[in-house]
């Protein structure tokens, strides 16, 4: 195969139950797609060229077979996942987030956990500084959750995820 600068292409590989499953690199989809692993939804204009034919690179492509995502998929609780949950927005006013707030603050016996955190910006995380939400003007927009099903995919692809997947990252 011609080497060519093809890290930039990444392929969403959707499970056999078109569920997101995974990032691959243009490398790895096309050692999938030469072993029939995977079948093409969506190319990409990129291509691979082996001494007898060429290959597009796929953009989204299922797999031919039903994979049961691994344990190891459960979301880390940290702050980029937290920014990802919240939409990068603060969850008691709106803006960009900067920071991360404890609701009940560590200091009052506050938890490290799901629902006792959220995306904030610098302003509302001076307001609430150690204090209850209760004794700041602030408000929360929505209760925090523990992300659930396929928000893990969302941690894979970040922030900036290819337009054309957009159709299949609908169920993530
Ligand atoms: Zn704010």
């Amino acid at each position: 195969m011609v080497k060519s600068n093809l890290s930039s292409h990444r392929t969403l590989i959707l499970n056999s139950t078109f569920q997101p499953l995974s990032i691959a690199s243009a490398k790895r989809s096309v050692t999938l797609l030469l072993s029939r692993k995977i079948n093409v939804i969506k190319n990409s204009t990129a291509e691979i060229r082996s001494e007898n034919k060429t290959i597009n690179i796929p953009k989204v492509a299922i797999l031919t077979y039903y994979v049961k995502a691994p344990y190891s998929r459960r979301v880390a609780l940290n702050r980029e996942n937290i920014f990802i949950r919240d939409y990068f927005s603060c969850q008691y006013c709106g803006n960009k987030a900067e920071s991360v707030d404890h609701i009940i603050p560590k200091s009052k016996g506050g938890e490290h956990i799901w629902s006792n955190v959220v995306a904030c910006c610098k302003r509302c995380n001076l307001i609430k500084a150690d204090k209850l939400l209760n004794q700041t003007i602030l408000s929360l927009k929505k209760f925090p959750e523990k992300p659930e099903g396929n928000f893990w995919i969302k941690t894979i692809i970040g922030s900036n995820p290819d337009p054309e997947w957009k159709e299949y990252l609908i169920s993530a």
